[in-house]
């Protein structure tokens, strides 16, 4: 690579993006690139990925084509790099034929540096001769993942993007994705024909995403709780169903706060008016199945709280990955029963898959639970999970920021075992609480539980300490469940030294497990200079956006929001040296922002 180039990188970086460095692997992507190689890119969600193929298409000679198949993204990226001032057009398939002849006009005048095309577009005949006529810098294919059946969003039309590397055997092709096993980055180098691809893969660690699980109990409490701390930030509420979503976001909305359902079950029209609603800070939450997420380019969601448990780990990591997609803090809290796990196991029973579907959704279900229940970091439970081995705490997870202690719980364990044992292990997890407890309703007294050694033997404990002291048994391995058998607690191998007390049992104090539901609130209530400028250049932005029809983060993201309070330029030099601001986009700003300090 010329050396011009390693001067002119950073330079852009600082004048376009208004940045100072480059982050994990971000150079030496765009290095690959610059050399006229082909790359494979596997970059965890809001880390960095577009800058890869957008920088040296700003260096190298001729124009760069961009391959994304959500029309949504494309617009957004488009109107971000414009702010910035770089000369970037699209073409597809929601556009009108004026705006198409517009486009493919400044294109031909060579006017264009960057374009964005859908995949179905590029594919066309006509597309294909347009782009011989042209100097093609590079091929950047975003969401390279749908070119294979083993990622999880497979599109036709990727299939036919071999045709473009065939076409242009000596142009670099970049292929970016944020998910992709070892089977798909396989196929997607294999399918798009790359030539001797450096693979350049990123942990998959976000490390902005502050990760914690609670018991569902006083689950709506909590979400108020937590809400009132968020003021203003938008979020995201996964629901396990349609009536949940709805009668959720009613209850909300009847406390005050500006949100909407969405489930699949809604016609299209509607569905596209909320996430537009959403997508421009209409409403500051949604409460939704998994069917909303997908598609959505909205970096500064700054939570996301699963309502209920997600099935798998897959699931569970997508959905929390859509917050801080700009790397600002963000907070995924996940609320988990007993009940959701039946729920979802009777599913899988009831189902029609075959067998081995079955025994792998069972195991991942399983995953999934112990995740939830975990004492120990995690991160490194999901890292692990993905195969990207790890353990050191991740700081960033609610076991590392509050480690719980745990406690001798022989006596505990003894009593659980004892009384499972007597019900001749035909007791669930319900009816044995109900049994330690010394509940006297009929289906007890009928089966003659209320007359065993056991019965009411843990009065001093509440039935939802119970449940959390017997999950964690049965993650130790000293209960086991019997899915075939009514979810039946039976004992293990383990169980008989611990009722002699040969094996001693430590389990996670219960009020540790509750501590982080609530901690201590270090917030003041008195409104600071610096709060109060950041929600005078919040509003401002958000009427910027809204009058300019684009999410508010496209005017400027929340590090750039936070960098503008925390230095307070009182010039436009000063500007500068803002994180975010580049120069263009500050005399862009420069011609409407003095607006919010005029305010003060
Ligand atoms: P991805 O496509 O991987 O999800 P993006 O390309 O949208 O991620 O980048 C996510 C966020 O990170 C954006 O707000 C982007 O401006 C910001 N970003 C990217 N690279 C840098 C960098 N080197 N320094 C600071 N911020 C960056
Ligand atoms: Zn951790």
């Amino acid at each position: 690579m010329s050396s011009t180039y390693q001067e002119q990188k950073f330079r852009i970086l600082r004048e376009v993006w208004g940045y100072h460095q480059f982050r994990q692997n971000q150079e030496a992507i765009i290095d690959q690139v610059l050399d006229g190689k082909d790359a494979l890119v596997i970059m965890p969600t809001g880390g960095g990925k577009s800058l890869c193929y957008q920088l040296p298409a700003l260096l190298m000679e001729g124009m760069a084509v961009v391959i994304s198949p959500l029309i949504a993204l494309i617009n957004d990226q488009v109107y971000a790099l414009r702010s910035a001032g770089v000369a970037v057009a699209a073409m597809h398939s929601n556009m009108s034929q004026t705006q198409l002849s517009e486009a493919e006009k400044s294109v031909t005048q060579g006017k264009v540096k960057i374009l964005y095309v859908s995949p179905e577009r590029v594919n066309t005949q006509s597309f294909k001769r347009f782009l011989q006529s042209l100097q093609i810098s590079l091929f950047a294919i975003d969401e390279a993942h749908c070119v294979s059946i083993w990622g999880n969003d497979f599109r036709p039309d990727y299939t036919e993007l071999y045709k473009v590397r065939e076409a242009f055997p000596k142009i670099p092709v970049i292929a970016l994705t944020a998910t992709a096993d070892e089977a798909t980055q396989a196929d997607i180098m294999q399918q798009l024909r790359l030539s001797q691809p450096q693979k350049f893969i990123s942990s998959f660690e976000r490390k902005n995403i502050h990760i914690s699980a609670f018991p569902v109990q006083n689950r709506y409490r909590q979400i108020l709780d937590f809400l009132r701390k968020v003021p203003g930030q938008c979020g995201i509420i996964y629901c396990l169903s349609r009536r949940e979503t709805e009668v959720l976001a009613e209850k909300l909305s009847k406390a005050g706060y500006k949100c909407l359902a969405y489930h699949a079950g809604m016609d299209a029209g509607k569905r596209n008016e909320i996430q537009s609603a959403f997508q421009q800070d209409k409403v500051q939450f949604i409460c939704a199945t998994i069917a909303f997420g997908m598609g959505i380019d909205k970096s500064d969601i700054r939570w996301i709280i699963h309502y209920s448990m997600p099935k798998n780990l897959e699931g569970y990591y997508q959905e929390i990955g859509r917050s801080g997609r700009d790397g600002r803090p963000a907070q995924a809290l996940l609320f988990y029963g007993w009940g959701d796990i039946q729920t979802y196991k009777s599913f899988i029973e009831e189902s029609d898959a075959p067998e081995a579907f079955r025994t792998v959704q069972m195991a991942k279900l399983e995953r999934m639970w112990e995740f939830a229940n975990a004492t120990h970091c995690r991160t490194n439970m999901i890292l692990n999970y993905f195969g990207e081995y790890r353990d050191n705490p991740c700081g960033h997870c609610d076991n590392c920021t509050h480690p719980p202690e745990s406690f001798d719980a022989i006596v505990v364990a003894q009593k659980a075992l004892s009384a499972i044992i007597r019900t001749g292990e035909k007791a669930g997890m319900n009816m044995l609480i109900d049994i330690l407890r010394g509940s006297r309703r009929a289906e007890i007294i009928q089966a003659g539980y209320d007359r065993i050694k056991t019965f009411g033997a843990g009065r001093d404990l509440s039935g939802i300490e119970w449940k959390v002291y017997i999950t964690q048994m049965i993650h130790q391995g000293i209960i086991r469940v019997d899915y075939t058998d009514h979810f039946n607690l039976k004992t293990t191998p383990l169980s008989q030294p611990v009722l002699k007390s040969e094996r001693p049992v430590k389990l996670v104090r219960y009020n540790d497990v509750r501590a982080k539901e609530n901690p201590p609130s270090t917030r003041k209530k008195v409104i600071s200079f610096e709060s109060e400028l950041s929600e005078i250049l919040r509003t401002w932005r958000l009427d910027m956006a809204q009058s300019r029809q684009v999410p508010a983060y496209a005017i400027f993201n929340d590090s750039t929001l936070e960098d503008l309070v925390r230095k307070i330029p009182m010039t436009f030099d000063e500007l500068d040296n803002i994180e975010g601001i580049g120069q263009i986009k500050n005399s862009n700003l420069v011609r409407h922002c003095w607006v919010p300090y005029e305010n003060m």
